[in-house]
């Protein structure tokens, strides 16, 4: 079960992702992880990421698609995997077809897990934090019983500018101009399912089951 997961910010997908590699025993592999581990191990692509990162430079996609093929390779992928995070681009995609090609492999699926960006708004900018213990709350999700009140101290919450409507709105800009070639892209290679992610969590994992369920 080869499987790439995709999700604007505050879809939900690291929830998905951990049920998924949970229940079907396939390695997560996410962007930050794979660079962490080959930078641990000093391998050569693990070395060449670090100068670019010490430079406070992007890693060449050279070089990122390197550190993929090699976490692909690894023995714990054999029986499949989930990408978080990678691809990004069309270039990426594209790298990605040719190595799981070299490695008599191709995509399963892409499973996008799609949520109005309205909503993702309110997901995203809901947080608050207690100034004086750091418990976090969430307007909709898990609020405080008293409004700006922290439960557990009586501490003032607060908004982190992170947060705001003006920094959220323009990270999933960003995020939606993005992804939008990369979801043509893996549509026009017939892997795309768009999974609601306006569900329950237990639902969104169900319809990802629904999916996924005769390859278990
Ligand atoms: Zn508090």
């Amino acid at each position: 079960m080869n499987l790439v997961l995709m999700g604007l910010p505050g879809a939900g997908k690291g929830t998905q992702a951990e049920r998924i590699v949970e229940k079907y025993n396939i390695p997560h592999i996410s962007t930050g992880d794979m660079f962490r581990a080959a930078m641990k191990e000093e391998t050569e692509l693990g070395m060449k990421a670090k100068s670019f990162m010490d430079q406070g430079q992007l890693v060449p996609d050279e070089v990122t698609i390197g550190i993929v093929r090699e976490r692909l390779e690894k023995e714990d992928c054999k029986d499949g995997f989930l990408l978080d995070g990678f691809p990004r681009t069309v270039p990426q995609a594209d790298a990605l077809e040719q190595i799981l090609e070299e490695l008599g492999r191709k995509i399963d699926y892409v499973i996008n897990v799609n949520v109005d960006q309205s909503i993702l708004m309110e997901r995203l900018t809901g947080r608050r934090i207690c100034k004086d213990c750091g418990s976090t709350y969430h307007l909709v999700f898990n609020p405080p019983a008293k409004d700006g009140v922290c439960d557990k101290c009586g501490g003032e919450l607060y908004q982190r500018a992170d947060d705001n409507e003006e920094t959220v709105g323009n990270r999933l800009e960003v995020n939606v101009k993005q992804s939008k070639p990369l979801l043509d892209f893996y549509e026009s290679k017939g892997y795309l399912r768009n999974i609601n992610g306006q569900q329950a969590i237990d639902k969104v994992f169900a319809d990802i089951e629904e999916l996924l369920g005769g390859q278990a």
